[in-house]
C-alpha cells in the first residue's frame, strides 16, 4: 500500500473511531502512532487549523471509464464532496462560536441543527473519502487474500456477498450507500444500507467498501437505471484497498 493510501485510510479510521466514541485504539499498537503521524492526511484535517480538507482524486477523472464517466467523477468530487467538507467545517466553526458566546448566547439555539449538519456532512466526507480509494482503473474481479477469506466466513462466498451487497445498494430508499463494514464487537463484517449519509447505520462499524447510490453518482450516464450502475461498478472495485482497510480495521478493539 502506498504511504498516501495508508495515511488516508488511517485518517478515516481515526475519524470513525473518534466519532463512534467507544472504539479505542490499543496504545501499544503501531496503528495508534501511525494515526498520530497521519494527523494531516489529505482526507482528514489540516493539522494547524483542524479544518477538514478535500482529498484529491487518486486518479484522473476519466480513469473509471466506461463504467463511471469523467464528467460525473469531476462534478461528484469537485462539487458534491467539496460541499460536504465545507458543510462540516462551517458547522464546527459555528458550534465553536456558540460555545464562545456562552450557555445563554444565541448560538445555543442552533446546536440541534448544527449537530445534525456535523453528522450529515461528516459522514458524507468520510464515505466519499473511502469511496474514491475503493475504486481504480482496471479493478474488479474477485478479491484475494484476507478479505476473500473474511467474505467466505461472514457471507458464505463471494457470489452470495455480491448478490447481498448489490441488492442492498439497489434498494436503498432515495439517496444513500451500500456499505461493507467491519463490526468490531463481534469481529465480523456486515452489510449496511445507509440513507443519506448517516441514517440506518450502526455505530462502531468501520466502512471497508462503500458504493454511493445518490443520483449524483450515476444519473448523467445511467439516468434512472441504478441497477445498471451498481452492476457496472463491480468492474472498478479496488480489492487491494478493501483488503488493506480490513487489515487496519481488525486492529481496532471495541
Ligand atoms: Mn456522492
Amino acid at each position: 500500500m502506498s504511504d498516501l493510501n495508508r495515511r488516508e485510510m488511517l485518517g478515516t479510521l481515526g475519524t470513525l473511531a473518534a466519532a463512534s466514541g467507544w472504539i479505542s485504539l490499543n496504545a501499544n499498537d503501531t496503528l495508534a502512532q501511525e494515526k498520530k503521524e497521519a494527523a494531516a492526511p489529505a482526507g482528514g484535517t489540516d493539522s494547524k487549523t483542524k479544518e477538514y480538507v478535500l482529498p484529491p482524486l487518486p486518479y484522473p477523472p476519466d480513469a473509471l471509464e466506461p463504467h463511471i464517466d469523467a464528467q460525473t467523477m469531476t462534478l461528484h468530487h469537485d462539487k458534491h464532496h467539496a460541499a460536504y467538507v465545507k458543510g462540516l467545517n462551517d458547522a464546527l466553526a459555528k458550534l465553536a462560536a456558540a460555545r464562545d458566546a456562552g450557555a445563554t448566547g444565541p448560538g445555543m439555539d442552533q446546536v440541534r441543527d448544527l449537530t445534525d449538519a456535523v453528522a450529515f456532512n461528516g459522514s458524507g466526507h468520510t464515505l466519499h473519502s473511502v469511496f474514491w480509494l475503493n475504486m481504480k482503473k482496471g479493478g474488479g474481479g474477485e478479491p484475494k487474500g484476507a478479505i476473500a477469506k473474511q467474505i467466505e466466513t461472514d457471507f458464505g462466498g463471494f457470489d452470495k456477498f455480491k448478490a447481498h451487497f448489490g441488492n442492498v445498494a439497489k434498494k436503498v430508499q432515495g439517496s444513500g450507500w451500500g456499505i461493507l463494514a467491519w463490526e468490531p464487537l463481534a469481529s465480523r463484517m456486515i452489510v449496511l444500507g445507509a440513507e443519506k449519509h448517516d441514517n440506518l447505520t450502526m455505530f462502531g462499524c468501520v466502512p471497508l467498501l462503500v458504493l454511493d447510490v445518490w443520483e449524483h453518482a450515476y444519473y448523467l450516464k445511467y439516468q434512472n437505471n441504478r441497477g445498471g450502475y451498481v452492476d457496472a461498478w463491480w468492474n472498478v472495485v479496488n480489492w487491494e484497498n478493501v483488503d488493506s482497510r480490513l487489515s487496519a480495521a481488525t486492529k481496532l478493539t471495541a
